[in-house]
């Protein structure tokens, strides 16, 4: 049976003090612990190791999360952060593949690929996240597209334990609109892309993968989400930043 996620990806928010701020907060919310569900929070880099002492500190439920990584092991690569680099922090997770990589820094299906193998290779469990534009979702295209991005972004991939790779449906035009994706909506893509998963690594694996979604998720609209039957928790942006907010929807997954 797939556990629950609910991933709280900060963005470029929050200095290194707030960082900890936001984690004590979290951690004192969740005190009383998150029974079935996988808590995930995805800081800035340079904050990864700043609440990986907290979650250690105060013996906090979740794990963390980079919001990037490198694929290559070391060398030359200015700017860029390697795996290994990540696992010596603390992380045990990292998105991938975010819609605002892939737009602002031009990140292509095959660079997110080499990152989850990367990733892979140092036991680091890829949250990999997919999803349409709006100009793509009017056209009707929206599935095709997805399924293409999941086929390109898990090529090749060896995945011998389906707990440890995340996929994200992201729909673009509701990440940090406000606009969110109804239910249904977000069943029909996540549906989708379980049966390509099937077709790629077969039943057994396929029904092991969780698959969040992602866009304006928020405390009052989780739980309609979570009754969808290929919709394994959600991947949070703007409502992760608030501690008790997020804690919220940690245990609406709870329910
Ligand atoms: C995200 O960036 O992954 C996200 C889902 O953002 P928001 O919840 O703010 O739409």
């Amino acid at each position: 049976m797939r556990k629950r996620m609910i991933a709280g990806n900060w963005k470029m928010n929050k200095t290194f003090s707030e960082a900890i701020v936001l984690a004590q907060g979290l951690a004192k919310e969740l005190e009383g612990g998150t029974g079935d569900v996988d808590v995930v929070v995805a800081p800035p880099a340079v904050n990864l190791k700043g609440v990986a002492e907290v979650i250690e500190k105060e013996e906090a439920p979740f794990a963390l999360s980079a919001q990037n990584v490198y694929w290559e092991e070391a060398g030359a690569y200015t700017g860029e952060t390697a795996p290994n680099m990540l696992e010596a922090v603390g992380a045990t997770y990292c998105i991938i593949g975010h819609s605002e990589r892939r737009d602002y820094f031009g990140e292509t299906d095959e660079d997110i690929n080499k990152k989850a193998k990367a990733l892979m290779a140092h036991g680091i469990v890829p949250i990999s996240c997919c999803g349409e534009s709006l100009e793509i979702r009017e056209a009707g295209t929206h599935v095709e597209f997805v399924v293409d991005q999941i086929k390109k972004d898990t090529a090749g991939l060896e995945i011998t334990d389906p707990s440890k790779y995340v996929i994200a449906y992201e729909p673009i035009w509701a990440i940090g609109t406000g606009k969110t994706a109804t239910a249904d909506d977000a069943q029909e893509v996540c549906g989708a892309i379980r049966k390509t998963l099937v077709e790629i690594f077969g039943e057994e694996t396929a029904a092991g993968i969780r698959i969040l979604y992602g866009g304006s998720a928020n405390p009052s609209n989780i739980a309609g989400f979570l009754e969808k039957e290929d919709v394994d928790g959600a991947l949070v942006g703007g409502a992760s930043l608030k501690a008790d907010g997020f804690a919220d929807m940690v245990h609406s997954a709870m329910a």
